[in-house]
């Protein structure tokens, strides 16, 4: 929420697109000032546009210490900027006030997207005290802008006459978002009201950090202490021995220390062969914060009152209905309905692969039906016999310089003519980082891009795409992208070699930067990913597909050391390993996504909830109450719906994902990979950004909206018919 918030005031600073399902460690405890603000500010490159080319940060130029005094400064001037729109004697007109808005706070923008990019790709523990200390001032900076009642009314008077006003389609999409933006934020209310809604966010923010902080306290607590070694039977050498190393630092000199991490599923239940030990790590997992010191369910029960309290302050009737109003799917409803289309075909997909596993349990001699705790150990052995797939000898054939170049640039290559040249002349943040510059298909210069695709101490875990320059026809600014991966670098030397996901994954990511990079249109506001949640991961997730397509594996997948293409038999096992197991995947996916549903429909009227028993009503309600498949998250440490930013929005990872694969089917059933067909979708839905409404944009594309089919038919959940 507090995100959301700040994208209102201070336009889309900080354009990151999240991708794995990992929500970014909240910010919590603000410390004392971690730096004495004297530095020089003439000295300070922040004070100035970069003169690099697209005003591409010059990385060299900066140290650390001139970040808070270029905070303080930018939103000092951007501060001054608003108000002098705000307070503007003449009539409001739409360049008075949103041209001016769209111009105002360019150093408060120039500073916080290189600080908040290198806090993910480059942290220290200055950085980390700045960023405790930024937080609360930037949220206050963004409350002063979305709050300011001058402001508002000017923003509402254009709103109102958006269609006298002889404004392009872009204007007036520009005109409504904002004011949308404000009223969502509590811009209509009455005093008293507003009133209630600022103790309504303070109860919030300090409920969704206890939250944070209770689970990681809690998560720590639970760790499974295993006495001897003999019951860690199954786990690898390495594994072993990280886990004694795990018990002594917490004070079990000679014991084992299992940690749990963040899913119901445990990673390690896959290997343990001890019953005993899987079941106690499972339970110290799914029964984590129901009770005893960092107990979570009081701050659950409250937070989905809380939350649909403030919601009909604002004239909803759930939170759901609240939040799902500004994403494509606009409605609870259309949320319900695109997941309960699904739950017959998974549930039944989900039946059989448990009906593989329970028939595994015997051949093994078991007298007992699968529990949650057996599902991925059995599930193993049924992956190993139905494809014995030896990871190592697929990843000779997945050479990372080859997967980048002959892969993902020839394809982005094939399909909208784009290239990608070294730039090793520009500065960067990083030794192993790379910058590109990109070109389009008639030669013209069209973006900065830089390649960090490396793991290293200081970056956080997972993938991601985000902006150091946004796009803006009004400013006249070209994009400046980065790609952030965590791949393992083989030494110097040797030639990295990477796994099918990882490959799949760079495709991704070039699919949010092309999303960046495509843009073209004027106000950065509606620039690139700025789109709606439940529609910014349908570009990138759109790419991922190629990396399978014949041509494209044909010119990439090559042995390392032979050139020999991947033989076929190999790939076979690879692709058709990648639908195994998708019930069970789906189904803790969509129960999750149900459960965050249920919580935000709950209305303002209703009493505090016993948690467990409303999560277990919740399920069954759906048909979702597989004894064997928990969901992915359970209420208690479900941190995308209760401390992150994804309540009532946990669904918007596979509304994405069905638009991606009807698109994709669209395209193979029109001719593939050819440049009539990725000009068509870059015009209609990469270029575009957020200036028409996301279903409009796909409506352009596709002549129609999309079904759940292509979906299912990806997830190997569904036979493709002919
Ligand atoms: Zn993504």
């Amino acid at each position: 929420m507090r995100k959301t918030l700040l994208a209102t005031a201070i336009g889309a600073i900080l354009a990151l697109s999240a991708c794995s399902d990992n929500t970014a460690p909240t910010q919590v405890a603000s410390t004392p000032s971690a730096v004495e603000n004297t530095e020089v500010t003439s000295s300070n490159p922040f004070f100035q546009q970069s003169s690099l080319q697209y005003q591409a940060p010059d990385f060299s130029a900066f140290n650390d210490d001139h970040f808070l005094p270029a905070f303080e400064e930018g939103m000092k001037q951007h501060m001054a900027e608003v108000e002098a729109i705000a307070n503007n004697s003449a009539e409001p007109t739409f360049d008075n006030t949103l041209v001016a808005l769209e111009k105002s706070g360019e150093m408060l923008n120039r500073v916080s997207r290189v600080f908040y990019n290198l806090t993910g790709t480059d942290s220290n523990e200055q950085r980390r005290k700045i960023q405790s200390e930024l937080a609360p001032k930037m949220a206050a900076h963004s409350d002063n802008i979305s709050l300011n009642p001058a402001l508002f009314a000017r923003v509402k008077a254009i709103y109102n006459n958006r269609n006298e006003l002889k404004l392009d389609p872009e204007s007036v999409r520009l005109a409504e978002v904002y004011y949308d933006r404000f009223v969502r934020a509590g811009a209509e209310l009455t005093e008293d009201q507003k009133t209630a809604i600022r103790a309504l966010n303070e109860e919030h923010s300090n409920l969704t950090t206890k939250f944070s902080q209770n689970l990681l306290a809690e998560t720590k607590n639970i760790a499974v202490v295993v006495e001897s070694k003999e019951e860690l039977a199954g786990l690898t050498d390495a594994q072993i021995t990280a886990a004694a190393a795990a018990a002594k630092a917490a004070g079990h000199e000679g014991k084992y220390l299992l940690n749990i991490t963040n899913t119901t599923r445990q990673p390690v239940l896959s290997q343990l062969d001890n019953r005993e030990l899987r079941k106690r790590v499972w339970e110290a997992s799914a029964y984590r914060g129901q009770s005893g010191e960092f107990d979570t369910t009081p701050i659950v029960s409250r937070l989905a009152q809380l939350r649909a309290t403030r919601a009909k302050l604002l004239g909803y009737a759930n939170w759901a209905s609240y939040g799902l109003e500004a994403q494509m799917a606009k409605t609870p409803e259309a949320v319900f309905g695109m997941l309960g289309s699904m739950v017959p075909a998974v549930v039944e997909n989900t039946k059989k692969e448990l009906a593989d596993i329970n028939a595994m349990i015997k051949q093994h001699g078991g007298d007992f039906e699968a529990q949650p705790w057996d599902w991925e150990y059995y599930a193993e052995l049924v992956r190993q016999a139905k494809y014995d797939l030896d990871e190592n000898e697929v990843k000779e054939y997945f050479e990372f310089n080859r997967v980048l170049e002959d892969g993902v640039f020839y394809t982005l290559n094939r399909f909208y003519g784009i290239r990608f040249e070294p730039r090793p002349d520009l500065p960067v943040y990083h030794p192993d980082v790379k910058a590109y510059e990109v070109f389009d298909a008639d030669g013209s210069s069209l973006a900065i891009f830089y390649a960090d695709y490396f793991a290293r101490e200081g970056k956080r875990g997972g993938a991601w795409m985000s902006s150091f320059v946004g796009q803006s026809n009004l400013l006249g600014t070209k994009p400046v992208v980065v790609n952030v991966m965590n791949i393992p670098k083989a030494p110097e030397g040797n030639p990295t070699l990477i796994s099918y996901d990882h490959t799949t994954t760079i495709f991704h990511e070039l699919g949010h930067g092309i999303h960046g990079m495509f843009s073209d249109v004027k106000y950065p506001t509606l620039a690139g990913t700025s789109v709606s949640r439940d529609f910014v991961e349908f570009p990138s997730t759109f790419e991922e597909d190629w990396a399978q397509h014949p041509e494209v594996l044909s010119n990439y997948a090559k042995h390392y050391e032979t050139g020999e293409p991947i033989p076929k038999e190999l790939l076979d096992k690879v692709l058709r390993s990648r639908s195994f197991n998708q019930g069970y995947d789906t189904l803790e996916y969509m129960s999750a996504a149900l459960l965050d549903m249920e919580w935000h429909s709950l209305s303002a009227d209703e009493p505090l909830q016993d948690v467990v028993a409303f999560e277990a009503a919740a399920l069954k309600k759906h048909g979702v109450d597989l004894p064997a498949v928990p969901p992915r998250y359970k209420s208690p440490f479900f941190s995308h719906s209760m401390g992150g930013g994804y309540s009532a929005g946990y669904y918007a990872y596979m509304w994405s994902e069905i638009l991606a694969a009807d698109a994709f089917a669209y395209v193979q059933s029109r001719g593939g990979l050819t440049r009539e067909n990725g000009d068509h979708y870059r015009k209609n839905i990469l270029e575009v950004g957020n200036s028409r409404p996301t279903m409009d944009s796909y409506k352009a594309f596709r002549g129609q909206e999309p079904t759940t089919d292509a979906l299912l038919i990806r997830r190997g959940l569904k036979t493709k018919v002919e």
